[in-house]
């Protein structure tokens, strides 16, 4: 098997292997999702979930298919007239381009790869209804620091939605600067796609309660209901809440991982620029620590990643204005420290 350091679909945890065996002889992926013993796995599949995560008590968490389907929970649910998009990347402009779909007057403000969104500048702060930012954007390796995520709640009466696709399971999220957050599990949880993780606070559900969408299967209210007795709107990836449940067993606690991912990746970032490879995203204050991406003209970038394939390592695509003249690497934890030799040995070698 190859090994992938590509920023989802990612390198599974190696026991995942194993556990799926587990489940098939578990019996419960037959089982009815109204069973007893199905609802007890799904809650404790979410209660490790929560102390691993260190989510805090009065925030609840529902589980969905995707981080795209919580892109039209938010939009459903908690927008009624228009959202703010923040966004300098590929999967922030999508949320906004689905959200536009369904409510027509959301505004969207993009701000430059080495930049902080610039709220002196923004249009009036108090206005939109959701304030919308991608935590850390997949396709071009920048993050939002905590200290912005602190200030924009600070400054931002409204309900703030998160996306934190590829940071939710890697770094500890400051969960108390946002309303709702959410990520699918094939990125930082080390997990097979299809399954999807939301954080809600208290103030976004009595923000939903006082919109009472309950038009759609994944109205965030019925999604509500649903969690608070184990149930799902429908027949739930049953797989893949199982090995969600076991892998939250066995990871370290966030505030460890994150300590880890983040010494990871200075580590690898030194590296890459004392070997001359050129970072896409030169500040690193807005340097992401799980999406790394190293930009080269197109025919280098193709040659290096040809190179890498025979040596058994698929780095990832570039993605979106960057399909090209980029690739990514994940510093995701699934990853172990002899990856990253393995992965140093091949790029110090071709330098
Ligand atoms: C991968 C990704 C998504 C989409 O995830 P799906 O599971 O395909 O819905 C959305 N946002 C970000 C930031 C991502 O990295």
């Amino acid at each position: 098997m190859n090994l992938t350091f590509y920023p989802g679909p990612s390198k599974l945890y190696p026991q995942v292997g194993r556990y799926l065996t587990d489940a098939y002889e578990s019996g419960l992926l037959s089982m009815n999702h109204r069973s007893t013993a199905f609802m007890e796995m799904l809650s404790r599949a979410i209660a490790d979930l929560r102390i691993k995560l260190e989510i805090p008590e009065e925030y609840e968490v529902y589980l969905t298919s995707s981080a795209t389907e919580c892109w039209e929970i938010i939009a459903q649910s908690l927008v009624s007239t228009h959202s703010l998009h923040l966004y300098n990347g590929a999967f922030g402009q999508k949320w906004f381009d689905y959200t536009r779909k369904l409510r027509p007057a959301s505004q969207g403000l993009t701000f430059g790869l080495n930049e902080l969104p610039d709220l002196e500048s923004s249009p009036d702060l108090a206005a939109p209804e959701v304030l919308c930012l991608t935590h850390n954007e997949t396709s071009n390796g920048t993050a939002l620091p905590d200290q912005m995520l602190h200030r924009i709640r600070g400054r931002y009466p409204g309900i703030i939605a998160v996306d934190a696709t590829s940071s939710m399971g890697g770094i500890a999220l400051p969960w108390l600067a946002a309303d709702a957050w959410y990520a699918s599990v094939q990125k930082c949880f080390g997990l097979p796609p299809g399954l999807g993780v939301m954080v809600v606070s208290p103030r976004a559900i009595d923000h939903a309660e006082r919109l009472g969408d309950r038009k759609h299967y994944n109205s965030l209210l019925f999604l509500r209901e649903n969690f608070l007795t184990n149930q799902t709107p429908y027949t739930p990836n049953s797989l893949g809440i199982y090995l969600l449940g076991r892998v939250m067993q066995d990871v370290l606690p966030i505030t460890h991982l994150n300590t880890l991912l983040n010494e990871r990746a200075s580590e690898l970032a030194d590296f890459l620029v004392r070997h001359n490879y050129r970072l896409l995203v030169e500040n690193p204050q807005v340097r992401s620590a799980t999406v790394l991406a190293i930009q080269a003209e197109a025919g280098k970038v193709r040659s290096i990643k040809q190179e890498a394939l025979a040596q058994g390592i698929i780095l990832g695509n570039g993605y979106g204005p960057w399909k090209d003249t980029t690739l990514r690497i994940a510093n995701f934890p699934a990853l172990t420290e002899q990856d990253f030799s393995k992965l140093k040995l091949f790029l110090g070698s071709r330098s």
